[in-house]
Parts: structure tokens; C-alpha cells; sequence
């Protein structure tokens, strides 16, 4: 057995420690990029960050980021001098402040870098220091070596991967996560309850991922219903804060599957927010990867390893691993998540994603290679 754990610098989680970001911004640097999301919500802490006799460059994120936004953030903190890079907001938001700081220190077209679309080179500078706040119980990207880039000309989502892109500080206020409505709350939920799983059934897995995966399961599953019903709720706001931290952490360290496999595609060809898509294609993805486990390997571990997902979801001793795909359709559907034709997705579509899905990194996590039919079977039942 051979692996690799590697995180953030430092993590600090608990209510109220926001508070702590000016003192953690001084010891870092004196001129931050803060990359924000568009609204005023978090004017209170910037407040806080001048008030401590920093100058702030803004940098407002509409939407998921693509490669543009990051040109324009480099632009902007090269113009001010930036030295240190603080992203507040969701995982849009870090993943561009992640990205920023790369090409800040890497210079050149974005593009380069990237995998699948690009030509994937290294980078060979550190970046500027990231200080990652997230504001969503979702992506877990504070703790990421990855950031997603929107390239629209190719209809793609891809990622900028480097061990390098770790951030250096990763700090978790679940009191952030308090104004999140509850379609977000829902949406960003099911994507940290699926970064949980497919670390857990991917072969990749190891030891301390699978100890981060189960603790993350068990509180998504207790939790998200509450902080959708009661978004004032501390103690299930608590838990999705680290179960999207748990995600992070797993998928940093081990791979993902087949949600994020499609999921990634189906972002950069419509405008799927990614927890919907990934909401909405993990039933499908579970029974549909069950079915061709059970068909074609069946001696493989990640049988085992659904029928635990299953007993943790559902805290059933007896549980059958297909009652892990059940549970969740049953909390999709009490949740309220749009499905994907809504934002329409249709058959026209579907068969545009699955090529680019058979490509995809996260694909080669999946616990069994899926033929198109399949990857299609998914895609009429998420749509
Ligand atoms: P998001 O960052 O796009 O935010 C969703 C919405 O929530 C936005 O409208 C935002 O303004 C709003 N919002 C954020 N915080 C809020 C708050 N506290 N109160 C009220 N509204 C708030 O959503 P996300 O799911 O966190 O991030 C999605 C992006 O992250 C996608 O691009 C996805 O591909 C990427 N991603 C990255 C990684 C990684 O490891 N780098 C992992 C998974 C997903």
C-alpha cells in the first residue's frame, strides 16, 4: 500500500473565526486580492480586513469561474501589487482565487495548464498565498489542490491541478454557511455528501480517506435535511461544514467517480449548477455502477464499500447496497433539487456530455468503467 496525503497549511473550523482573518491576512502579506462573490454579504468582514490598515483589490465573482475571470483577477492584482490572495465565498470563488494565484507566479495563457483541454504543464513557481474562507458546505475546495475553470469555447469544464495549489490557510466558519437559502444549502449539500462517497468506492481510496469519508457521510446524513428545514441551525450547519471539509479532504487525496465525470462536462454545456448536477446524477450513478460491479467484477471491494454507504446513510445494521441509492433519490426529491432538464439538459445534450464524460479525470476514480448506454441511462434519469 502506497499513499499520498497532503493538505492545507493549516485548517482552523469553528464558529466565530472569521474574525480571525485580518490577524491571519498581517502575518501573510500587506496588499490582498480578495476575491468576493458579487453580493455585498460579507461587506462586514472587509470592513474588518481595512479597519486593520490593509488595502484591499476586489475582485467580484458572477457565476462559475472560466478561464477569463482568471486573466482579469491577474490583471488586476499585477496593476495593484498584490502579494497574497484572500477568497471569500464558495467554491466558485476559492477555486478562482486558487487560479489567480497560480498565474500570478506562473506566467502565460492560462490554457497551458489545464488538463484534458490544455497541454497540462506543471507549475513550476510557487503560488502567491491563498488564504481560502468558504462561505458554502459543498466543495470542500479550501482544501483542494485543484481549481475548475469554465473554458467556453470548448464547452468545457476542466481543472488547473497542482500540489502546489493547496491553499495555506483553509479557514472554516460554519456562521458563514448561515445565509446559504435552502436550494443552495440543498445543492452544495449533495455535492459534499457526494465527494464523501466516491472517495470511498474509488479504488484509489486509502486508510486516512476512508476515515475522513465515513466520519463526512455520517453528518451529511444526519444534517442536511435540518440546515435545508432550519438554515439558524448550529449544529447541522456545524456538521455540513465539515462534511464539505471531510469531501475536500477525500477527493485531494484519493479520486472522485462517475457524478463528477459527468458532472463536469454537463457544467461546461449548460448552466447546471454543479451541485444539481452532481444531486441529481449520484442516485443513477450508484445503481447504475452497482448493476455493472454486480455484472462484471463482482469479487470487487467497492460492493462492500456501497452496502457500508448504505448502513451509514440509512443507519440500518440490514441495509442492501442499492438502499444507498435509494436513500439519497428519496432526499433529492424531499429536498426540492431542480433535475437537470430544467436548465435544458435533453437527449441532444446527453449525447454531447458522454464522450466528454468517457474523458474526464474524475471518470478513472469510478469503482467500474461504464460503456456510453450506461453513462446515457444515467443522463435520462438525472434529466
Ligand atoms: P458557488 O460558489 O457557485 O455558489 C453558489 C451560489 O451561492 C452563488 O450564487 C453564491 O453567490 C451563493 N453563495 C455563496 N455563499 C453564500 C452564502 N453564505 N449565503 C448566500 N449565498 C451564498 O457554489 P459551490 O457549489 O460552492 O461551488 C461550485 C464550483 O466549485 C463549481 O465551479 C465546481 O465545479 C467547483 N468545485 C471545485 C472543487 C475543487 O476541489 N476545487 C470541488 C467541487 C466543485
Amino acid at each position: 500500500m502506497r499513499f499520498e496525503f497532503a493538505t492545507a497549511g493549516r485548517i482552523l473550523f469553528g464558529e466565530g473565526r472569521a474574525r480571525e482573518l485580518p490577524e491571519i491576512t498581517r502575518s501573510l502579506g500587506r496588499r490582498p486580492l480578495v476575491v468576493r462573490g458579487s453580493g455585498d454579504r460579507f461587506r462586514a468582514l472587509l470592513a474588518e480586513l481595512e479597519s486593520s490598515s490593509l488595502r484591499l483589490s476586489e475582485l467580484p465573482i458572477r457565476g462559475e469561474p472560466e478561464v477569463q475571470t482568471v486573466e482579469d483577477g491577474v490583471e488586476l492584482a499585477c496593476r495593484d501589487g498584490c502579494d497574497l490572495v484572500l477568497a471569500i465565498g464558495g467554491g466558485s470563488v476559492i477555486d478562482a482565487g486558487k487560479a489567480i494565484a497560480a498565474l500570478l507566479t506562473n506566467p502565460g495563457n492560462p490554457r497551458q495548464y489545464l488538463e484534458v483541454v490544455g497541454q497540462g504543464k506543471p507549475l513550476t513557481d510557487d503560488p502567491l498565498p491563498v488564504v481560502a474562507v468558504p462561505t458554502t458546505a459543498g466543495t470542500g475546495a479550501e482544501v483542494t489542490r485543484n481549481a475548475v475553470l469554465g473554458v467556453p469555447e470548448q464547452r468545457v469544464k476542466v481543472s488547473l491541478r497542482s500540489p502546489r495549489m493547496l491553499p495555506v490557510v483553509a479557514l472554516v466558519d460554519p456562521e458563514l454557511t448561515y445565509s446559504l437559502p435552502p436550494d443552495i444549502t440543498a445543492s452544495t449539500g449533495l455535492d459534499a455528501l457526494t465527494q464523501c462517497i466516491e472517495p470511498f468506492v474509488t479504488p484509489q481510496a486509502n486508510p486516512l480517506t476512508d476515515a475522513i469519508t465515513r466520519e463526512g457521510m455520517r453528518r451529511a446524513a444526519r444534517s442536511l435535511q435540518r440546515a435545508f428545514e432550519d438554515g439558524g441551525d448550529r449544529e447541522a450547519r456545524r456538521d455540513m461544514s465539515i462534511a464539505s471539509l471531510c469531501g475536500g479532504l477525500a477527493l485531494a487525496n484519493a479520486k472522485l467517480g462517475a457524478v463528477h465525470g459527468i458532472a463536469g462536462p454537463l457544467g461546461g454545456m449548460t448552466s447546471v449548477p454543479h451541485g444539481v448536477a452532481c444531486a441529481r446524477l449520484l442516485p443513477p450513478v450508484i445503481e447504475t455502477n452497482l448493476r455493472a460491479l454486480r455484472a462484471h467484477a463482482p469479487g470487487s471491494p467497492a460492493l462492500a464499500r456501497y452496502e457500508e454507504v448504505a448502513r451509514i446513510l440509512t443507519g440500518r445494521e440490514s441495509a442492501r447496497a442499492e438502499e444507498a441509492a435509494e436513500w439519497v433519490a428519496a432526499l433529492v426529491e424531499a429536498l426540492g433539487v431542480p433535475r437537470l432538464g430544467t436548465y435544458g439538459v435533453d437527449e441532444e445534450i446527453s449525447r454531447a456530455v458522454i464522450p466528454r464524460a468517457l474523458r474526464a479525470s474524475s471518470m478513472k476514480g469510478n469503482p467500474v468503467e461504464l460503456t456510453e448506454e450506461e453513462i446515457a441511462g444515467i443522463l435520462a434519469i438525472a434529466r
